[in-house]
């Protein structure tokens, strides 16, 4: 898998999504979620991603697939969470503009529907519901102000993005799929929880001899955002948008492994 990965690197610091694929920011966090819960994470494979991240970062603050891009929030998060698996999570601000970057996402959410749209411009649309609010949650847990609001995203999952007959969709007349359905579902968590950062990481090495590590993040719940009891849902890892503490057992499984 490690050869893989670095059979997919490119010289400019990204990723491709597979050897003759797009390079893209995409790739970046598939990439570095997989190696970090693998436990094979090194400088080799990480050298260049921060420079190249920051390249994706555009003129509205966003960031896009990826240099010279449109800023879009599914590029967003993959970027952000990227620099968060690299990074102390309240030190992202080293890599990307970071006030530039707030400006943008706290324009994603819109009203009446307190749903967010990925683009400028554009509509909004559940998968967005974690594409931009992953985002917060990463912010958030960083150390930054929150500037959208939870229970109005909550009312637009529970009233838009449920379809009449099971799962969850983009918005009211789009039908369901497994992509919002996990996307939506997410976002929802996420609007009811608050996360922060408690400022350790595993410090041990992997067999690669170089370093590994998890940033971990504590999770409460946002009682007074949850808008509704009966639809209360479990927490997340917001890097790796898994269930509370499964990409942390499966990272010590890993360097159980190694060891
Ligand atoms: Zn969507």
């Amino acid at each position: 898998m490690y050869a893989w990965f670095l059979s997919l690197k490119t010289e400019d610091g990204g990723f491709r999504m597979n050897s003759t694929g797009e390079e893209d920011v995409r790739a970046v966090y598939c990439c570095l979620a997989s190696a970090a819960l693998l436990n094979i994470l090194t400088p080799e494979l990480v050298e260049g991603v921060a420079d190249y991240v920051s390249r994706c970062q555009t003129y509205e603050g966003g960031i896009g697939a990826s240099p010279g891009n449109e800023a879009h929030a599914g590029y967003a998060f993959c970027g952000l969470a990227a620099l968060c698996i690299l990074y102390d999570p309240r030190k992202v601000g080293d890599h990307i503009d970071l006030d530039s970057f707030v400006e943008w996402l706290s324009q994603r959410q819109y009203q009446p529907e307190g749903g967010f749209s990925g683009r400028t411009n554009k509509l909004v649309d559940g998968c967005y519901c974690w594409w931009v609010g992953g985002c917060w949650a990463l912010l958030e847990a960083g150390g930054q102000p929150v500037l959208w609001s939870k229970p109005d995203l909550q009312k637009f999952v529970l009233s838009c993005c449920q379809a009449p007959r099971g799962g969850l969709r983009d918005k009211p007349g789009v039908k369901q799929d497994f992509y919002h359905s996990c996307y939506v579902l997410s976002g929802l968590s996420e609007a009811q929880y608050r996360y922060s950062f408690d400022g350790g990481s595993e410090e041990k090495h992997n067999k690669l001899g170089e370093w590994s590590f998890m940033y971990k993040f504590e999770v409460e719940h946002d009682e007074v955002v949850l808008v509704d009891d009966d639809n209360a849902v479990g927490p997340l890892n917001p890097v790796h948008v898994l269930p509370w503490q499964m990409g942390e057992q499966m990272h010590a499984f890993y360097v159980a492994v190694d060891d």
